[in-house]
């Protein structure tokens, strides 16, 4: 780990145009930066509508794997029951947010799709025990749900996430992820795409297409790498990124679908056996539906993985900078060199 008489350094996320403060005075050893307790939410297996058996209790189903409603299934994609946005609302009055001339803001209808991914029938199964193969067929299922969202034209973004333990935000144990078609296009995403482009105008290349610093790389596949970011906002966080340059997460085609199955399943592990199994979120970075040929060239798609170590606090609230504990080719050290006995 750095040692604590390493100088302060702030760095810029060319990707998210973030400053990140890596203070080695905060600088902790792995150990300590370790999750210190994983309470699970909701595990009262026996009353789990996520579970085999139990699908009465849930929200209507969009599809499963396989597709036959007659044998066991592998995988749901479901209505979720407490949506954040309604899919029964008249998407028309998404067009014009309109002003309010009392606040400064505007407001438009919440029309929108919010849907849950159960990834395995198995209550105490997480996504990273499943084979290659299987979070495969999980990273599929988005891929179809995301093309069946994207044939309704006021769906201008799909956000697929995944929310592990209490405090990363779950409220259900059973593993499961999240799919919300937006009718507008984050500013997150916009200021992304915006970033990427100033990258693209300056250097003449795409900023992920960009070879990873050596000592930034964790592993790699056939078609993806792994690594912690130059300016890791949180502390071990890690980035898959296509290493042929995609635009949409949905272009992933069966072979790729299973070539980063393995390397997810990978990065889960070794979060879990080095950082003492966090709670943890991990979000699917794609592009706007609609992308013109001229943003093309500098939009491409990654996963990102965020174990919950630290919290934001004033500091980060106040001024958007982040402070992080580890620099990031410590931990893509510590990330690198785990053993994982077979
Ligand atoms: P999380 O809160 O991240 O664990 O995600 C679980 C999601 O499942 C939440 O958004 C809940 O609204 C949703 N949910 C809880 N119970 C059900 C159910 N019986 N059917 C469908 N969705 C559910
Ligand atoms: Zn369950
Ligand atoms: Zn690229």
């Amino acid at each position: 780990m750095a040692s604590p008489d390493r100088n302060p350094e702030i760095r810029k996320d060319a990707v998210n145009n973030r400053w990140v403060i890596f203070s080695p005075a905060r600088a902790r050893r792995p150990s300590d930066c370790k999750s210190k307790s994983n309470p699970n939410p909701n595990n009262n297996q026996s009353e789990c509508p996520f579970c085999a058996g139990h699908e009465h209790e849930c929200a209507p189903e969009i599809f499963r794997v396989p597709p036959d409603s007659t044998s066991n299934w592998k995988i749901r994609v479901i209505q979720n029951l407490y949506p954040a946005l309604r899919r029964d609302l008249e998407p028309s009055l998404t067009q014009n947010p309109n002003p309010n001339p009392n606040t400064g803001g505007s407001a438009m209808i919440g029309f929108g799709y919010h849907d849950v991914v159960i990834e395995t029938p198995v209550h105490p199964i997480h996504l990273s025990d499943l084979s290659p193969v299987e979070v495969g067929e999980v990273l599929l299922a988005y891929k179809k749900r995301i093309e069946q969202l994207l044939s309704h034209d006021s769906i201008k973004y799909v956000q697929v996430f995944k929310n592990h333990g209490a405090s990363a935000g779950a409220s259900m144990s059973h593993s499961h992820s999240q799919l919300m078609a937006l009718p507008i296009v984050p500013p997150t995403v916009s200021a992304r795409m915006e970033n990427m482009k100033e990258y693209f105008d300056q250097k003449g290349k795409c900023s992920l297409c960009e070879n990873p610093l050596n000592d930034l790389l964790i592993d790699k596949s056939t078609h993806f790498i792994s690594i912690v970011p130059f300016a890791a906002t949180f502390p071990f966080e890690m980035w898959i990124i296509p290493q042929e340059h995609t635009s949409h997460f949905h272009e992933l085609d069966g072979e790729k679908a299973v070539d980063l199955g393995g390397l997810l399943k990978l990065m889960l592990i070794k979060m879990s056996l080095q950082l003492n199994d966090p709670p943890f979120n991990f979000m699917i970075h794609t592009s706007p539906v609609e992308v013109t040929p001229l943003q093309l060239p500098y939009s491409h798609w990654f996963l990102q993985i965020v174990p919950q170590l630290t919290g934001a606090a004033g500091f980060e609230m106040a001024t958007g900078c982040y402070i992080n504990p580890v620099f990031p080719e410590d931990a893509a050290k510590v990330l690198r060199e785990v053993n994982i006995i077979n």
